[in-house]
């Protein structure tokens, strides 16, 4: 996946290079500084004194040390003041020019922590959504790997407004399976004898199917129904890629799908994708919901209100909100897999 969110301790990360939170001297710090200086060793500090500091906003790359990534990336984030002196605009700098200093070392993964969250004080939610925006659109001209580090899960937020209105909507909807549930299975008991097949369990329905099919078989029947098989969903895929005029690469990027997985899905008619991946693609397409249930079913997926994951991305797509990285940043704070492959 192009980008990732994940919690881990930034030093153990096996990536080509890792981005420090540096301060301006670049002589060590506290937090993440001084966490990357103690996992790299002396020679980490012993090269930083030779490169004379950096400003705010700007970033310079050493080598990793005894660090399992092979480069570190030092860039000074802003400290956060009222939000009011131009602190978004030098956030969006440092992962901007520690981005341009990984391609020109030719990385292709990168681990960045949340600049200037910490001591800097710069509001959780609103840093992530800067690495998050400056990240993805950089993504869509470049090929790489990109991991934000998220350390501490209880420090970690969305904005409560998005919280409350995710976690109300599964409530919601939570709360409307079982009334439905409820309601269907008063219907079905309040039925005339006379209509027993509107009785059949779901066990039963499985085995009526089977048995449909072995008579088709019995009826050498297979191979004409065969011939009529759907669209796949590669097929749908390639279809709705045209449908809406986007390129190839636009779908997959905007999908968070690397370029390998796509040419392995546009290559193979009868692909079957994992669900997450499937609904990247379709949030991709800014597909509709129906139009989503569609495309799951090729895949031989479906969304259900049993499961919190398929809720909140349904939440979005009713938004009418297609930005896949938002969608993660909301599926990571519910503790559920990310979209993408
Ligand atoms: P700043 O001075 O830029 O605010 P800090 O080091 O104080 O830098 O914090 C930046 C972010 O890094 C914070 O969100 C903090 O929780 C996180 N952090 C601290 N230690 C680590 C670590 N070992 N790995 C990843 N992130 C870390």
């Amino acid at each position: 996946m192009p980008l990732e969110i994940v919690r881990n301790d930034i030093t153990k990360m096996k990536v080509d290079a890792i981005v420090n939170a540096a301060n301006e001297s670049l002589l060590g710090g506290g937090g993440v500084d001084g966490a990357i200086h103690r996992a790299a060793g002396a020679g980490l500090l012993a090269e930083c004194r030779t490169l004379g500091g950096c400003q705010t906003g700007k970033a310079k790359i050493t080598d990793g040390y005894d660090l399992p990534a092979k480069y570190v990336i030092h860039t000074v984030g802003p400290i956060y003041n009222d939000g009011k002196h131009g602190e978004k605009v030098l956030l969006e700098s440092c992962y901007r020019e520690s981005l341009a200093l990984a391609k020109e070392h030719n990385c292709e993964t990168v681990a960045f922590p949340l600049i200037s969250s910490g001591v800097y004080g710069y509001p959780k939610d609103q840093a992530l959504k800067v690495a998050i925006d400056v990240i993805s659109d950089f993504l869509l001209e470049n090929e790489m790997t990109v991991y934000i580090v998220i350390f501490d899960k209880a420090a970690y937020k969305i904005s409560e407004k998005l919280f409350s209105d995710i976690a109300e909507y599964i409530d919601d909807n939570y709360v409307d399976e079982h009334t439905d549930y409820r309601r269907e299975s008063m219907r079905m008991n309040a039925l005339p004898q006379a209509a027993p097949h509107a009785r059949r369990k779901k066990a039963d329905v499985d085995f009526l199917e089977i048995c449909d099919c072995k008579a088709m078989v019995a009826g050498d029947d297979l191979d004409a129904k065969l011939r009529q098989i759907d669209e796949s969903f590669s097929q749908m895929l390639l279809r709705k890629i045209d449908e809406k005029g986007m390129t190839d690469a636009e779908c997959y990027k905007k999908a968070n799908i690397d370029r390998k997985l796509f040419s392995k899905i546009r290559s193979d008619i009868h692909y079957k994708p994992s669900k997450p991946t499937a609904l990247a693609f379709a949030i991709s397409l800014e597909l509709s919901l129906a139009e989503t249930e569609d495309m799951l079913r090729k895949a031989g997926f479906a969304l259900s209100h049993s499961n919190k994951f398929d809720i909140i991305i349904e939440y979005f797509i009713s938004k009418g909100n297609y930005n896949i990285f938002e969608i993660n940043e909301a599926l990571f704070a519910f503790d559920q897999s990310l979209l993408g492959a």
